[in-house]
């Protein structure tokens, strides 16, 4: 074995208002899957993690549910761990960030920064609740976007044009908590000055972070450091500052001390050093996992903050990326969003982790859980390839040898193992997680092609054979320890079965017993059972119906889930738009366009000529003399071919399929639609 590690791992707080999801859960198993696999080694290793419990989102949620913040955080913690617990991410030890350690750390760590001259303070201006009495957060603040006019947007940014902007430019700003309109008020914040550590940033990431994760904070370096807003005003659930009475920290300055609160009660517990693993003179290896979306948040402000309070910065950061649904963003409305609890009413939650690891790189693209091919793939590498090996195999070593396997001298392998294991062990502490399975599942199927050659099932039938019999069983079966021994860190539980009860032994695999050779087997008993699509199906719907009881929200399917009908609008919006009936005269082709036919239009005295986009769904012949229905008040727009005065109205999705709407017969040219 190589030399003894001494690593700590961390994946970021869940935030303690809602449910675990499948989305979390890339982040945890991928974490877990990493951990298990060094534990493997025999390195002493540590997987903390805590709720995120602070923040203006978890006290309006108490209050909306008439509980004490104190109460509410409890109930999402004991709710995580379950969660955690059932997908098998083992914790050596989950906390909350609301603790008396986090504190501790929250205070002296603030106190330190301000000693070094770190801290600032400076009166901004800020949005205030008037009826609530409260400053508000950016995404309490709905309004209109200053760049573009779309209204409903956030008070940070804009879903329409992507603007970013200070809440203060909003126009008719709304607060989304008690619906008043605010007002701005001049508030004193404290401000940690990140650009004093800017020359340790430029520094620290060459080889703690991904390649692309270095290019986007070298854009971060390059546009200057903004100075970090740490406090907030009360009222505020989080930790208050102590040289400054009514003032927060907020939350995410205490969040990522809570990695350190949470080993801090580890240590406590199991008698550890502390400073052996955060202390600046620390040996140890430090590791976040993280999404990508909180990379700021970890790769400047975090090391930033250790550094200048006198502790060890992260090893490394590993960021990953987002989970998709079917290829699209999980979702209310399709039944996409899927809780852990929901997931695990209906299916295995080793299969999930066996997906995602299959998925999984060390890179931050998006993963996505499709699940026709999450169904075929259980079913084909899990069912069809691994557990088969031993289920067309061990019978035989039970029934004919009574359990035992030829020794190990007699054994030349029917399979390269040695170099595999190597990569395999590679491509684990990688986190190149696709390739590991990728390997293991070839050496998977070449075994499955070795027992297709000799077929056992003939050979048991020939007395003669008895011999030939017990090799191809006892090799079969050696492959299938060793592929074992590889999925361990993945499906722990199942591959601890295997250990346990088909192999007997008294623990779970480690990777030294690659080095090993099974001698007997006890009898085979059945280890996974084949998804049926109809699980999944129950599992959408109850996502579903798990949404309509809890949130009282209309499930929508079909076109309308993917196309979903747009914010409402007032009657006058709509009275704004004229609607007319036309009669086509006139539909031609028009040169060099690809998807342009050229209208006439007459409605009722005046003709219009427009540029409809329905080419590839009609023959001008067959339009003239058609009535459709115009939209006669749109602002011409100037086009490369002329000017197009209106719009004709169609539905369908596009190209071949786009149907114009034609009023019942009566209806005359210039006759409003309304
Ligand atoms: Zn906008």
């Amino acid at each position: 074995m190589t030399q003894k590690r001494k690593i700590l791992v961390t994946s970021a707080l869940p935030y303690a208002n809602g449910a675990i999801h499948l989305g979390h859960l890339v982040e945890y198993i991928q974490t877990d899957i990493w951990v298990r696999f060094q534990r493997m080694q025999g390195h002493e290793i540590y997987y903390v993690c805590a709720d995120d419990a602070h923040g203006t989102p978890v006290m309006l949620r108490a209050q909306q549910e008439g509980i004490e913040p104190e109460a509410l955080i409890e109930k999402m913690n004991a709710e995580h761990r379950k969660d955690f617990e059932a997908f098998g991410v083992h914790f050596d030890n989950y906390y909350s960030t609301h603790s008396d350690e986090n504190r501790e750390f929250a205070e002296s760590i603030y106190l330190s920064l301000r000693d070094g001259g770190h801290i600032e303070k400076r009166t901004i201006n800020q949005f205030f609740d008037p009826d609530k009495n409260m400053f508000l957060p950016d995404r309490f603040i709905k309004g209109t976007c200053p760049k573009c006019g779309t209204e409903d947007q956030y008070g940070d940014n804009c879903e329409n044009c992507s603007a970013t902007y200070d809440a203060t430019e909003l126009k008719n700003p709304v607060s989304v908590i008690s619906g008043a309109k605010p007002v701005e008020r001049e508030s004193e914040h404290y401000f940690f000055k990140l650009s004093d550590f800017k020359d340790m940033l430029a520094d620290y990431l060459s080889g703690h972070v991904q390649p692309e994760v270095a290019n986007k904070m070298n854009e971060w370096l390059d546009a200057g450091l903004q100075d970090w807003d740490i406090s907030r005003d009360a009222p505020y659930f989080g930790f208050e500052i102590p040289d400054a009475p009514g003032k927060y920290f907020y939350v995410w300055l205490d969040a990522p001390m809570g990695y350190m609160a949470s080993f801090k009660q580890l240590c406590d517990r199991e008698g550890l050093n502390f400073e052996n693993w955060w202390g600046k003179e620390s040996d140890s290896e430090l590791y976040h996992f993280i999404g990508k979306d909180i990379l700021r948040f970890h790769t400047l402000f975090w090391p930033a903050v250790l550094d200048g309070a006198g502790y060890r910065k992260p090893t490394a950061i590993y960021a990953h990326g987002f989970l998709t649904v079917n290829g699209k963003k999980m979702s209310k409305s399709r039944g996409t969003f899927i809780n852990a609890g929901t997931y695990l009413e209906h299916l295995n939650p080793e299969y999930l982790r066996y997906y995602y690891a299959a998925k999984l790189s060390d890179g931050i693209e998006d993963i996505d859980l499709n699940f026709d091919d999450f169904t075929a793939r259980i079913n084909s590498d899990l069912v069809g390839k691994y557990v088969n090996i031993a289920s067309r195999t061990a019978n035989f070593i039970n029934k004919h040898f009574d359990g035992k396997l030829l020794p190990e001298s007699d054994m030349t392998h029917p399979i390269a193992t040695g170099g595999e294991s190597e990569s395999i062990f590679e491509a684990f502490e990688q986190r190149e997680y696709s390739k590991a399975v990728r390997r293991i599942m070839h050496i998977a199927d070449i075994t499955n092609e070795y027992i297709n050659e000799h077929e056992p099932w003939v050979l048991a039938k020939d007395p003669e054979q008895k011999e030939k019999l017990h090799q191809v069983c006892s090799r079969s079966l050696h492959s299938f320890y060793i592929i074992s021994i590889w999925l361990s860190p993945i499906l722990p539980t199942l591959t601890s079965k295997v250990a346990r009860e088909l192999f007997g032994l008294d623990r779970d695999f480690l990777w030294q017993d690659l080095k090993t050779f099974p001698k007997t087997i006890n009898k085979f008993k059945h280890l996974a059972r084949r998804i049926e699509p109809k699980a999944i199906e129950a599992m959408l719907t109850a996502a579903k119906e798990g949404l309509t009881m809890n949130e009282e929200t209309t499930v929508t399917t079909g076109p309308l889930a993917d196309d979903p009908i747009k914010d409402e609008i007032a009657y006058d919006d709509f009275a704004k738009i004229d609607l007319r009936i036309a009669k086509i005269i006139k539909a031609a082709h028009v040169e060099g366009a690809d998807k342009l036919l050229q209208l006439t239009l007459d409605i009722g005295g005046e003709t219009r000529n427009v540029f409809a986009g329905i080419k590839e769904a009609y023959d001008p012949a067959d339009l003239e003399g058609k009535l459709t229905v115009m939209v006669a008040n749109l602002a011409p727009r100037k086009m490369r071919f002329g000017l197009s005065e209106g719009m004709v109205l169609a539905a369908g999705p596009g190209k071949k399929d786009l149907w114009i709407l034609s009023p019942d017969d009566g209806a005359k040219p210039g006759m409003r639609v309304k």
